[in-house]
């Protein structure tokens, strides 16, 4: 009984404050409607997209070819509105009042840019969310997209969030583009992960889900994990992500890894500025790719998936890094692996900040070490342990 009454006067955390209950998350995330974030957000033209690029890629076959990215400014993900992830700065390139005649002349000047796509066979369209959720983007903005790419005979690749890949909307978008690729940030292959450490807004069930509707009409099935989400060691990312790996490989027909990358205003950058996060080290994805490739390369079989990692940012203190020296050599061979797919890129790599990455793996799994207390690249070894 006394235990009832002190629920009843505890209604928010630790404190005795009345009224409802509030996350931390809510608390800290960078407020939509603050005069500095509407500032940022409206400082850019509603015409133009927000980058447009292109990179060496594989298509579904295997064969290479050119991709072209191009991320657009969209009134951007309704989970962000509502609550959002963790890490996620996207809201940075997002606004309200974006409509389709903004939309249709990014389009525009995107294809300007990259001559009609000239050359490229992949289009990745990246809409800051979900890209056929019709709050987000206009459907007539959806059907130029679908329809033309599908017309010039190009891959396309979208994001989705897994819950909104609902059975009706992916029979249309199987219509107007057949065989494209939808990629789901799932983030990691656990619940607990997935709401405390991501707040994703959804769980696993709601993915396995997900895929089985693209795959119930042709499309393709690609899956995002996040190596190292805020609150978790480095030796547990490197445990996990490598078992997630495994478990979501048949159903993935690819599997794309980040590695966190500290985006301003997110909880991560608030855990990061308060020392209690280190992003990634190279050294662990390439452990981690090392462990994970004899199972999705089995000998003598074809692959199960395709294993991807961009490491954004790589080398620099908000990306994943490793001592400063070896960052650029380590990161490149891990996007040729992205594209090779061979445990030869990482032939002869070495540097002698790779026992101090592995001392603190050791570390990690073996002791309750601080979150965040390892190397700091900026800091010498006794400055870090100070407060900040
Ligand atoms: S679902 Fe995607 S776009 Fe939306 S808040 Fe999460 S990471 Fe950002
Ligand atoms: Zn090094």
């Amino acid at each position: 009984m006394p235990r009832r009454g002190m629920a009843e006067e505890t209604t928010a955390g630790l404190l005795a404050l009345p009224g409802k209950a509030v996350k931390l998350h809510h608390l800290v995330k960078a407020p939509e409607n603050a005069i500095e974030s509407i500032r940022i957000r409206e400082s850019w033209n509603a015409d133009e997209p927000a980058t447009v690029y292109t990179t060496p890629e594989r298509m579904p076959d295997g064969t290479p070819c050119t991709a072209a990215t191009v991320i657009l400014r969209t009134r951007g993900c309704q989970w962000w509105w509502k609550s959002g992830c963790t890490f996620c700065g996207y809201f940075n390139d997002v606004r309200d009042d974006v409509t389709s005649l903004n939309l249709h002349a990014q389009w525009l000047a995107a294809k300007e840019q990259l001559n009609d796509f000239e050359g490229c066979d992949m289009i990745k369209v990246y809409t800051s969310g979900t890209f056929f959720e019709d709050e987000e983007n206009p459907v007539d903005w959806q059907e130029t997209v679908l329809t033309e790419t599908a017309a010039m005979g190009k891959h396309l690749i979208v994001e989705a969030q897994a819950h909104l890949c609902h059975e009706e909307k992916i029979a249309w978008v199987a219509e107007k583009h057949p065989g494209c690729t939808v990629a789901i940030g799932l983030e990691a292959y656990d619940d607990e992960v997935l709401k405390f450490h991501c707040n994703k807004g959804f769980r696993i069930k709601t993915w396995k889900k997900a895929v089985k509707t693209l795959q119930s009409h042709g499309l393709r099935a690609k899956s995002y994990l996040l190596f190292k989400p805020p609150f978790m060691s480095e030796g547990d990312a490197l445990q996990h992500t490598t078992k997630w790996i495994r478990e979501i490989a048949e159903d993935s027909d690819e599997i794309s890894v980040n590695p966190m990358n500290i985006q301003k205003r997110t909880i991560v950058d608030r855990i990061f500025r308060n020392r209690e996060y280190r992003p990634p080290w190279l050294w662990s994805l390439v452990q981690m790719i090392r462990d994970v490739h004899s199972d999705i390369h089995p000998e003598g079989d074809e692959a199960s998936t395709r294993l991807i990692v961009h490491p954004t940012a790589a080398g620099s203190i908000r990306g994943a890094h490793n001592c400063g020296q070896c960052d650029k050599e380590v990161a490149a061979a891990i996007e040729r692996y992205s594209v090779s797919g061979s445990l030869l890129e990482f032939e002869g790599l070495a540097c002698e900040c790779e026992s101090r990455w592995a001392a603190e793996i050791s570390l990690d799994t073996s002791l309750p070490i601080p979150l965040g207390s390892g190397l700091d690249r900026r800091l010498d070894a006794v400055e870090a342990l100070l407060s900040p």
